[in-house]
C-alpha cells in the first residue's frame, strides 16, 4: 500500500515502515561515526526501547559500546491493512542491524508494568545473556495497570494548586492559542505518580536482582525533565513534576538494593526534544519550536541519539569512574538547553510570541518535520510515492 501520514492533534495513526527504519539506521550511523565508548555496558535491559530516548539510548549502548540490548515496548503490529506503529518498525530495524554487526538484540512487546512481561524479560535474560550491567528506564506512558490489584490509573498533566493559563502551539492551525488547564486533584496526583513516578523502576530492579542477574558494578539509570520556568506550572511543578520527584525518590531506595552488587542508580534530566510524549504536554510543544531555533542559531542543539551518545560517552561510562552529578544528585544533559544565553533568548521571545509572527520566532517547520519524522515520514532517500508493506515481522 502507499502509506501518508494521518495526523490527529498530536498524534500521526500511520507510521511508514521504510521510512522509520531509515530513522533508525540513520541513528545508528550518527554513533558509529563517533569514537568508540570506553568502558560501556556489556549486557542492556533497556525498557520503554522503541522510540525516542529509550531507542537512543539502545543504539548507543549497542553501536557505541558493543553491548547485548534486551528491549522491552508496548506497540502495535501491523493488522488487517492497518500500519504498525513507529517503535514496531523502529525495533525491528535496530534488531537487524545489531545482528549484522554481530550483537546479541532481543525484544518483547508488551506491557512492561505486568509481571508478566518482567518474567519474560527475566527469563530472556536468564537463558541468552547472563547478568545485566545496565537497566535503563526509559516509559513514557499514559495509564499503568497495577500488577497486584488490577486498578488501572491514569497520569495527567495538569498544574498544581490553581488552574492555570498559557500559549500553546496548535501544530494544526499554526496558530498560538491560550488554554486555561484545570487545577489537578489530589487522586489526579495520586494517579500521575503511580504511573509515571519510580514505584515500577523499582520492581524491575528488585525482580532482576531476585533473580541474581544485576553484575557486580550495575547501573540504572530513568529520564527526567525540568526545563524554564515558562513550563514549570504544566511540567516541573504539575502532576508529572510529582512522578519526577517520586523518581528521585526511587533513585535512593534502588541504590539500597543495589549496594549489595556495587551498584548505581541514576536519574538523568535529558534535554527537550520532539517525541511522542513531548508533543502531547500543553505548551511544551511551542517552547521546543521556540528553544530549536534558538538553540540551533546559538549552538548545541541535541536530538535524541547525539544526547545518548553523550551520557554514556561523557557521563556513565568514559570518565574516571564517578559519574558527574550536580547538588541535587541529578546528571544534567539538559546541560546546554538550560545555559544562561540559551534561556535568556527564549524568555525574550516567549512574551512576543503570536500566530502572526510563528514563523519568524520559532522553527515551527523545523518542529513539523522532526514530528513527521517520529512515524518515518519525510526522510530523506525514501520514496513516499511507492508501493510497501505494512507488515514487517521481527527476524
Ligand atoms: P516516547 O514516547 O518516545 O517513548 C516511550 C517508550 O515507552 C516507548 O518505547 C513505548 O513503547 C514505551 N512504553 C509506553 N508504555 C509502555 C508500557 N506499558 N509497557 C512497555 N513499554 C511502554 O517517550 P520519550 O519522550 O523518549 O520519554 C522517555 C522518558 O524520557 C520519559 O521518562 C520522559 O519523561 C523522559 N524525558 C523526555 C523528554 C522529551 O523532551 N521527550 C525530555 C526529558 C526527559
Amino acid at each position: 500500500m502507499i502509506i501518508r501520514p494521518k495526523v490527529r492533534g498530536f498524534v500521526c495513526v500511520t507510521a511508514h515502515p521504510t521510512g522509520c527504519a531509515a530513522n533508525t539506521r540513520e541513528q545508528i550511523e550518527f554513533v558509529k561515526s563517533q569514537p568508540a565508548i570506553n568502558g560501556g555496558p556489556k549486557n542492556v535491559l533497556v525498557v520503554g526501547a522503541s522510540t525516542g530516548y529509550g531507542l537512543a539510548s539502545r543504539i548507543a549502548a549497542a553501536f557505541g559500546c558493543g553491548a547485548n540490548t534486551l528491549g522491552v515496548f508496548f506497540e502495535r503490529p501491523s493488522e488487517r491493512g492497518r500500519t504498525a506503529t513507529p517503535g514496531w518498525y523502529n525495533s525491528v530495524a535496530f534488531e537487524k542491524e545489531a545482528k549484522a554487526a554481530g550483537l546479541y538484540a532481543s525484544s518483547i512487546n508488551g506491557d512492561a508494568f505486568s509481571n508478566e512481561i518482567k518474567e519474560q524479560a527475566i527469563e530472556r535474560i536468564k537463558a541468552d545473556m547472563g547478568k545485566i550491567d545496565l537497566i535503563i528506564y526509559s516509559l513514557a506512558s499514559p495509564r499503568r495497570t497495577d500488577p497486584e490489584t488490577g486498578e488501572v490509573y491514569r497520569s495527567t498533566l495538569k498544574p498544581i494548586g490553581a488552574d492555570f493559563s498559557n500559549k500553546y502551539l496548535d501544530t494544526d492551525k499554526k496558530t498560538i492559542q491560550k488554554a486555561t488547564l484545570e487545577a489537578a486533584t489530589d487522586e489526579d496526583i495520586r494517579n500521575t505518580v503511580k504511573v509515571m513516578g519510580g514505584e515500577d523502576w523499582e520492581l524491575w530492579i528488585q525482580g532482576l536482582k531476585d533473580a541474581d542477574l544485576l553484575d557486580d558494578g550495575c547501573k540504572t539509570v530513568a529520564y527526567d525533565y525540568i526545563g524554564p520556568k515558562a513550563t514549570w506550572p504544566v511540567y516541573k511543578e504539575g502532576t508529572i513534576g510529582q512522578a519526577k520527584l517520586d523518581l528521585r525518590r526511587a533513585k535512593a531506595a534502588i541504590n539500597e538494593t543495589l549496594a549489595s552488587v556495587n551498584g548505581e542508580a541514576h536519574v538523568s534530566v535529558n534535554k527537550a526534544v520532539v517525541t511522542q510524549a513531548s508533543s502531547a504536554i500543553p505548551g511544551v510543544n511551542l517552547y521546543i519550536t521556540i528553544l530549536f531555533k534558538i538553540m540551533k542559531e546559538l549552538g548545541g542543539h541535541e536530538g535524541c541519539i547525539e544526547q545518548m551518545y553523550r551520557m554514556f560517552g561523557d557521563r556513565i561510562y568514559g570518565g574516571n569512574g564517578s559519574i558527574p552529578i550536580d547538588e541535587l544528585g541529578l546528571i544534567r544533559m539538559d546541560d546546554l538547553e538550560m545555559k544562561d544565553n540559551i534561556q535568556n533568548a527564549v524568555a525574550v521571545v516567549w512574551p512576543q510570541i503570536a500566530t502572526e509572527n510563528v514563523d519568524e520566532l520559532t522553527d515551527f517547520e523545523g518542529y513539523q518535520a522532526e514530528f513527521l519524522r517520529l512515524f518515518g515520514f519525510g526522510v530523506d532517500g525514501i520514496d513516499y510515492e511507492a508501493e510497501v508493506e505494512p507488515e514487517v515481522e521481527f527476524e
